[in-house]
């Protein structure tokens, strides 16, 4: 039997596993869901509404065990309380905009017509969620899937094995059917020979590019509608006008909360040559202020990355950097916990360049690269010298010279003044190998039901 195992990285031993789902199982529970489906989709829409946000709070009571959970498998240090501030906010919002979002659109209502869209759940939604966010990436799906008509199938990733079982436990004992929200445990050729047999209406992959492609190609011929959000490589620009230490509290938090292990984090800051040095020197003090150690101590900020594996990742690239002419900022000595594994010194690199994979690949590690600018244009240019587009932070005073900005911008996201932050009222997308299709807002319910057109002529005696 294939056990699927997640590896704390506050350890680095077996801290949860659970057996490989065969098959055989998996396609039943499949065909449970899709049983449950229709009924589900005939409840009124506010009783289903009702039910995820009884979900929401029945999780919200298990706040004493979901915190040390996560710290456990993913490194979240206990003092920010796990992720229930947006996993709250967002199921709280999309639960508010799920009538507006789901009304039919009517073209005509006369003597002689009804004309109108309506909005009509995929059926069977396949949720594949990654272990960074773990409840906010998965909810961001699975509310307003089921608040849609849509039953949902739940396959978390390794590292956080526990989150999709404790997350269909709450929403079993809130009232939530069985059948309706499930959670399964599959490896990886599993999970491909479901997609490949069509058993999914529509899928949400949140993970790596790789991970997207292999989804991709598992799919590729059976139409399965597909939302893929992939890698990022976020830029921030700061103007010459910009609030200097608001730029460097966002960006820094931003580059390395969560340990850096953030899709949107920020990963490569540009700044105009007159703010330049300041900017620098604030943001090394900035980052030195962190305490890194174990996640379950609550004087931690910062934790443990999710897996030495991540950690290696960025050693590497910081030493190939290094390498090749980057200056690391950060006296290691500061961070004497900083064991060579998982647990990784924060790291600020300047004289780096597009050369260096640094400054291309997607770090995901409280690490952050700083280059000088002297004009938009170059900004502009070094910003989408990427393959990524999910944000883009600019820092200025002038609102009017942001939206010009960010017309230029390849990118999902623009902000200005902030960074890193979901608004579950936009639209979170991405472009390039970003991946496609959106989730939250409006445009997140239109993606996880179909339209459906009614052209009805009355007969007139
Ligand atoms: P990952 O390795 O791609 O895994 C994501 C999920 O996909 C996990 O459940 C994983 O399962 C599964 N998976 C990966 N490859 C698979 C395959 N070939 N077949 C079936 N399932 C597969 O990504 P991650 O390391 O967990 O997450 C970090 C990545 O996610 C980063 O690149 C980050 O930027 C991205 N991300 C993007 C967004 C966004 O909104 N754009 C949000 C959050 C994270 P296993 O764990 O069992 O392998």
């Amino acid at each position: 039997m294939t056990m699927i195992r997640c590896i704390s990285p506050v350890n680095g031993e077996v801290y949860a596993e659970r057996p490989a789902m065969p098959l055989e199982l998996a396609k039943q529970a499949v065909a449970h869901a899709r049983l449950a489906q229709k009924s589900w989709a005939k409840r009124p829409l506010d009783e289903r509404v009702k039910l995820v946000l009884a979900g929401v709070a029945r999780l919200n009571e298990m706040v004493d065990e979901v915190v040390p959970e996560l710290a456990w498998q993913m490194g979240r240090p206990v003092r920010y309380g796990g992720e229930f501030k947006g996993f709250n906010e967002r199921s709280n919002y999309v639960a508010s905009i799920a009538a507006d979002a789901l009304k039919p659109l009517v073209v005509e209502e006369s003597d002689r017509f009804e004309r109108r869209i309506e909005r009509e759940p995929h059926g069977v939604v396949f949720v594949v969620a990654p272990w960074n966010y773990p409840y906010m990436t998965a909810i961001n799906t699975v509310a307003p899937a089921l608040m849609a008509g849509n039953t949902v199938i739940l396959k978390h990733a390794s590292q956080t094995i526990l989150v999709g079982e404790r997350m269909v436990r709450a929403f079993v004992e809130a009232g939530v059917p069985a059948d309706v929200f499930q959670n399964l445990f599959l490896d990886h050729e599993t999970t491909a020979a479901l997609i490949a047999a069509r058993s999914f209406d529509f899928i949400n992959f949140t993970g790596s590019v790789e991970g997207g492609r292999s989804i991709e190609r598992a799919a590729a011929g059976t139409f399965t509608g597909l939302g893929l959000e992939l890698g990022g490589k976020d830029p921030g620009y700061v103007m010459a006008d910009a609030d200097l230490d608001a730029a460097v509290d966002t960006l820094m938090d931003g580059a390395t909360y969560n340990s850096g292990q953030c899709c949107c984090g920020i990963e490569r800051i540009y700044v105009h040559e007159s703010l330049y040095d300041a900017f620098v020197e604030k943001s090394v003090a900035w980052v030195s202020n962190y305490k890194l150690g174990n996640p379950l101590d609550p004087e931690t900020t910062l934790g443990p990355m999710a897996n030495k594996r991540f950690a290696a990742t960025v050693r590497n690239q910081i030493a190939d950097a290094v390498s090749k002419g980057a200056k690391a900022l950060i006296d290691p000595k500061r961070f004497p916990e900083d064991d060579g594994g998982a647990y990784l010194a924060p790291q600020i690199l300047v004289d780096v360049d597009h050369s260096m994979e640094f400054m291309r690949e997607e770090t995901f590690g409280p690490a952050v690269g700083i280059m000088k600018v002297k004009s938009d244009a170059e900004a502009i240019e070094l910003m989408n010298d990427s393959q990524y587009g999910l944000t883009a932070s600019l820092w200025t005073k002038d609102a009017e010279r942001a939206a010009s900005i960010g017309r230029e911008l390849e990118t999902g996201t623009v902000f200005m003044n902030r960074a890193d932050y979901l608004d579950p009222a936009l639209c979170w997308t991405g472009v390039k190998e970003t991946g496609r299709g959106g989730s939250l807002s409006m445009l997140g319910f239109h993606n996880l039901t179909r339209p459906k057109s009614y052209h009805l002529k009355k007969v007139t005696a």
